[in-house]
């Protein structure tokens, strides 16, 4: 098996299929900076078929899990046929997409259909007004709890992840368990990082998961922490005495760096081996020097095993360093 130099393996592929986004996060995107932005011109992107070649030669490597997502990866056409395209390689990998959810009740039952395993929402607000804020976008709540209806129709396990910003929007964490609770969907409450360079990132604004813990056991009662994690996941998951489940992402006050086994390919075919690092692997102009899949297998395998990334673990916020932008290697 394939490990890095700390011998973590990669066991999940996040795809970035578009840097292009129909919102515009104030934490992600915003919009001063991507106004007037250069997007990757298409013939920049990596083509279904090219990403279909490096799952193909990640398969063997103990890829277990592959994370679909951008951008805002429904903008992607027929975005069906990659799915298509993955679950035929492999009719047992863990497929799911994270989606802004607006355009989800358009194309649920086509990504079911070609063998979608889950969905994860992400949803910060149920406010139209600060949810329009926060996205910076005239799109409306019930767009994405109309997608959530849908994918729940076609049998997909939904998750909802929410970002939290301490003044914006951490008043809202109560409403979004007691509503996704009784539902029996999970909400995975992710500390505001500091993806990237322009989201103006500060430490007073990140509310940490034991503080949002805190708040949330006020209401609803104990907390109890749940042991059935694999290594390498991401969220810290907690169950309420009633059943409601709730998970936390930690990066900044609880990093999980130590069995991180994430690869990212940017919609522009690099390999990126941490979501803070600054530069990407080149792999598309392998694919399109026309590599066997063994040289691409061999390229990888060298990139990964000189993998020594635990920036969570090293973060310094006071002397911040040049990274990626999320919507263009994937969260
Ligand atoms: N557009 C899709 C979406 O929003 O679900 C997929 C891409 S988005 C980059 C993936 C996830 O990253 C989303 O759940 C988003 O909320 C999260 N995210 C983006 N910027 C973040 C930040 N600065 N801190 C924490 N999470 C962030
Ligand atoms: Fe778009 Fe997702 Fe980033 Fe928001 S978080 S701007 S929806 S890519
Ligand atoms: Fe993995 Fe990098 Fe995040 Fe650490 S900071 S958990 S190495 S992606």
């Amino acid at each position: 098996m394939l490990r890095d130099k700390f011998g973590r393996s990669i066991r999940d592929l996040r795809i970035s299929v578009t840097d292009r986004c129909n919102f515009r996060c104030t934490y992600c995107m915003p919009k001063e900076e991507y106004q007037n932005f250069d997007f990757l011109p298409k013939n920049q992107i990596l083509t279904y078929e090219e990403i279909s070649v490096v799952v193909r030669t990640l398969i063997p490597m103990g890829l277990k899990k592959i994370r679909i997502t951008g951008g805002e990866p429904l903008l992607r056409k027929d975005l069906a046929k990659l799915i298509k395209m993955i679950r035929e390689q492999d009719d047992s990998i863990d497929i799911a997409i994270t989606t802004n959810g607006v355009l989800l009740s358009k194309y649920a039952h086509e990504l079911a259909q070609a063998g979608l395993s889950r969905v994860t929402v992400s949803l910060d607000s149920f406010s139209d007004d600060l949810f329009k804020k926060m996205s910076d976008s005239n799109y409306s709540v019930n767009e994405v709890l109309d997608g959530i209806e849908a994918a729940i129709e076609c049998n997909l396990p939904v998750k909802i992840n929410t970002v939290v910003k301490k003044g914006e929007n951490d008043h809202e964490i109560t409403d979004l368990v007691e509503y996704f609770g009784p539902l029996g969907i999970p909400v995975r409450f992710i500390e505001f990082m500091d993806v990237g360079t322009k989201n103006e990132w500060r430490i007073d604004e990140v509310l940490t998961g034991s503080e949002m813990r805190n708040l949330m056991s006020k209401k609803f009662g104990k907390l109890e922490s749940r042991k059935d994690s694999h290594p390498g996941q991401v969220s810290n998951d907690w169950t309420f005495e009633n059943g409601w489940q709730v998970g936390f992402i930690e990066s900044i006050s609880n990093p999980f760096c130590s069995d991180c086994n994430r690869a990212r390919l940017s919609a522009d075919g690099k390999i990126y081996t941490c979501l803070f690092a600054n530069t990407g692997h080149d792999i598309i102009s392998l694919l399109r020097m026309g590599a066997t899949d063994a040289q691409l297998s061999q390229a990888i395998t060298s990139i990964w095993s000189q993998r020594d990334d635990r920036y969570s673990e090293l973060r310094d916020a006071e002397n911040p360093i040049e990274k990626v932008e999320m919507s263009y290697i994937g969260g």
